[in-house]
């Protein structure tokens, strides 16, 4: 049951810790609480803004003897669920970042975005596994598996962790790896934020110090041409090509530009990182078939790999989901086609990840990553401009998902999913196998759910059942 807290307690707390804790009453409460995204508006007891590891074991001591669950967040882009009434870790003062480079290692703290880590990697000609943004946090990318353009050849950016330091429950501090507490160092790649607080996490690094990348813009009318073509290519790449298809209505707005506002567009986005001439001669299959009306595939320094996606950088409120498909036929592409260029349609992009590579060689028991068959990650994702908008834009969904689920795998990823739909979807993100052992360790470790306000192993906020 959650307690009140008395103005002594409050102040014993502030004084143990070297970082910051706000409450309801103070001016940041506000700025600090919101995240990125601006679909999740919540209302924590407490803030705790750690400065060091040691603020978080306290922070999360004084939580469990308050009754209050707990919530971590370092940019928001990802908290599934609103954390009222909870203690909230944002993360964002522990931002440093040791890079070693004789074990081609990097060790970050909680609050680190990707690109600290790209500042720190880039003079030596050394890449992280990051995602399209280097916006987003790196343990909260990090912990639901972490897929970016270098993922077909070095595989999720969990599988690259080494070691890992979280504050559990029962308010300790634990060091993870294959030799220390391994049970748990094993669901926590993959299994979100359920066990505990990270405070650090160790990861490798790759020498990639250019890629061939960049994207291709096709016309909506020919987004069906596109999708078989981009079908029958991926099958052929090596594992140095990590590529997406994305195909993005842009809404009639005075914002846009008149030539674009209201139409439909095709991407092909890709990053090769072998020989660079290797990857201009896979990209010139494209140009050869069909010529696209923009292409900005080039030698690129790995700096610029955020130029590939251009992810939205500035909060804003987003709705995505996801399935994954191990084979994509003419019907499907029929489907998603239809459905994305549907002139009721509010969503903004359908994007196909492609897969496979070194993730379906990896072995199953590597960590709590599944689905490593999969060959699609299928995402649904869109700003919500107009919040009243929301209910037509998740009914749209559902029915393109009805239409599709013949074609599914029956997998999905958490990190592209809002949490309505992720509490509901936890065994198709790890397979029985994987999900029963979570379980048991959930059981385990965080049998109270204390750490709740993540993509859930069991229904939304639910009991965890021993
Ligand atoms: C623009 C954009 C681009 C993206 N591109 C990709 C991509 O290419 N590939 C991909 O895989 N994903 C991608 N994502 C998804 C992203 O990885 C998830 O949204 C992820 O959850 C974001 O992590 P965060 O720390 O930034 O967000 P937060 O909202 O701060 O955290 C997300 C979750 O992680 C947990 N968490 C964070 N820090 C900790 C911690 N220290 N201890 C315990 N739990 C913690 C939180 O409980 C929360 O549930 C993208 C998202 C955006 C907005």
């Amino acid at each position: 049951m959650v307690q009140t807290h008395t103005t002594n307690q409050l102040q014993a707390l502030q004084q143990q810790v070297e970082g910051r804790v706000i409450t309801p009453q103070d001016a940041d409460y506000d700025p600090v609480r919101q995240g990125h995204n601006l679909s999740i508006i919540h209302y924590p007891a407490l803030i705790l803004v750690p400065a060091t590891a040691k603020d978080i074991v306290i922070g999360v001591r004084y939580a469990r003897a308050a009754g209050l669950p707990i919530a971590v967040q370092t940019t928001g882009h990802g908290i599934p669920y609103p954390a009222d009434d909870s203690l909230l870790i944002v993360t964002t003062s522990m931002r440093g970042v040791e890079l070693n480079l004789e074990t081609e290692t990097v060790s970050v703290e909680a609050g680190v975005i990707w690109q600290d880590v790209l500042d720190v990697l880039l003079p030596h000609g050394l890449a992280p596994l990051l995602g399209s943004s280097p916006h987003v946090g790196v343990v909260g990318y990090t912990l639901a598996g972490g897929i970016g353009y270098l993922g077909r050849k070095y595989g999720y950016a969990a599988d690259s962790v080494v070691a890992i330091d979280i504050v559990t429950a029962d308010g300790e501090l634990r060091h993870l790896s294959t030799t220390e507490n391994s049970d748990l160092f094993w669901g926590l790649r993959g299994g979100t934020g359920n066990f505990g607080v990270i405070t650090a996490l160790e990861f490798k690094v790759y020498p990639v110090a250019q890629l061939y990348g960049g994207n291709m813009t096709y016309l909506g009318e020919a987004a069906r041409d596109v999708l078989r073509f981009y079908r029958d290519w991926v099958k052929t790449l090596p594992d140095e090509m990590t590529t997406s298809f994305a195909i993005v209505k842009l809404p009639d707005i005075p914002q846009l530009p008149p030539a674009i506002r209201g139409k439909t567009q095709v991407f092909i986005r890709g990053a090769y990182t072998g020989d660079l001439r290797e990857g201009e001669r896979i990209v010139q299959e494209w140009l050869d078939w069909r010529m696209p009306v923009e292409n900005t595939f080039r030698v690129m320094p790995f700096s610029e790999i955020a130029t590939i996606s251009n992810d939205q950088v500035d909060p804003v409120a987003t709705y995505a989901t996801n399935n994954q498909f191990t084979e994509l036929t003419d019907e499907a592409i029929d489907i998603i086609i239809q459905r994305a260029t549907d002139p009721a349609s509010h969503i903004f992009a359908n994007e196909l990840r492609n897969i496979g590579g070194v993730i379906s060689r990896t072995a199953t028991d590597h960590s709590a990553i599944s689905n490593r068959d999969a060959q699609f990650i299928y995402i649904i994702g869109t700003p919500v401009f107009d919040i009243a908008a929301l209910p037509a834009i998740q009914a749209h969904i559902k029915q393109s998902q009805a239409l599709l689920q013949p074609h599914f795998s029956g997998g999905a990823y958490f990190n592209f999913m809002a949490g309505d739909e992720a509490a509901g979807r936890a065994k198709d993100v790890y397979g029985t196998a994987h999900y029963e052992r979570l379980l048991a360790l959930k059981a385990k470790y965080d049998p109270e759910n204390v750490f709740r306000f993540t993509f859930p192993l069991i229904g939304k906020h639910a009991a965890v059942k021993a």
